[in-house]
């Protein structure tokens, strides 16, 4: 679905990401773990095209789209909720997802809604609602809806439990089962560890921009050197 070789990215003169390889398989979850500044949202950030890359491949599908401009991206079925979320804070949560569906033709809004509404059905009870006035937890949801409303085949989540309560990630991370079971492709980044192995059928662990590990959650859960390195557990 995605294969990512040698990339190296980052901002103007600065490389935060050198030589990162990545293959993530269609319909499953890949988890993207690494401490503070590994260079994991940067990466996402360079896979959507906001983030200029200065060597390696990007090939999506099996095209090369690494020349891309973002919307194009978008286009071949790639879809990012970002670090922050970035909503639109003064607008409802309807007019966010009208706002994310708006590569889509009007006529599919409704149901491409309802699909979101019926993965998070609080979001149905604050339709009317400033997306500014949500809990963090429903703002989570509505950027990983308003990312859904592209129609995508591979979404990327960055820090997705980040602040929320255990009972909200709950929620959200069921959402991320029902879509790939739905059949999507997901590319997670996660500081909690504990929480991203639980679900994830693949990790790749990032360490100062270089992917350090890539394989099976399984295998990964299974080795002592790598969890004592690693994947210090954190809930
Ligand atoms: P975090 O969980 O803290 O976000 P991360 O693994 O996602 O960590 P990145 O945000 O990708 O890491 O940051 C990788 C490196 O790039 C860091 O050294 C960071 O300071 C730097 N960096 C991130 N964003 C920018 C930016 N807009 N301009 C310049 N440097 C940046």
């Amino acid at each position: 679905m995605l294969e990512i070789q040698h990339l190296s990215c980052g901002y103007g003169a600065f490389e935060a990401v050198h030589g990162l390889s990545l293959t993530l398989r269609p319909g499953s979850i890949t988890g993207l773990i690494g401490a503070n500044g590994a260079g994991k949202s940067t990466t996402l950030m360079c896979v959507a095209g906001h983030v200029a890359r200065s060597a390696g491949t990007v090939r999506f599908a099996g095209e090369d789209i690494a020349a891309l401009p973002p919307e194009q991206r978008v286009r071949r079925g790639i879809a990012i909720s970002p670090e922050g979320r970035r909503l639109f804070k003064d607008l409802s949560v309807e007019d966010n997802l009208r706002v994310g569906g708006l590569i889509q033709p009007a006529s599919r809004f409704r149901q491409d809604r309802d699909y979101v509404l019926a993965l998070f059905p609080r979001l149905e009870e604050r339709l009317h609602s400033l997306a500014g006035n949500l809990s963090g937890g429903e703002q989570q949801m509505l950027a990983i809806g308003r990312a859904l409303m592209t129609r995508p085949k591979l979404i990327m989540i960055d820090e997705l439990s980040l602040g929320l309560m255990p009972k909200v990630i709950d929620l959200c991370y069921s959402a991320l089962k029902q879509l790939r079971a739905d059949g999507m492709s997901i590319l997670l980044v996660e500081q909690n560890t504990h929480r991203v192995l639980g679900v994830a059928d693949d990790v790749c662990v990032l360490e100062s921009g270089r992917t350090v590990w890539q394989g099976r959650a399984e295998d990964a859960r299974n080795d002592a050197a790598l969890t004592a390195a690693y994947l210090g557990l954190h809930d």
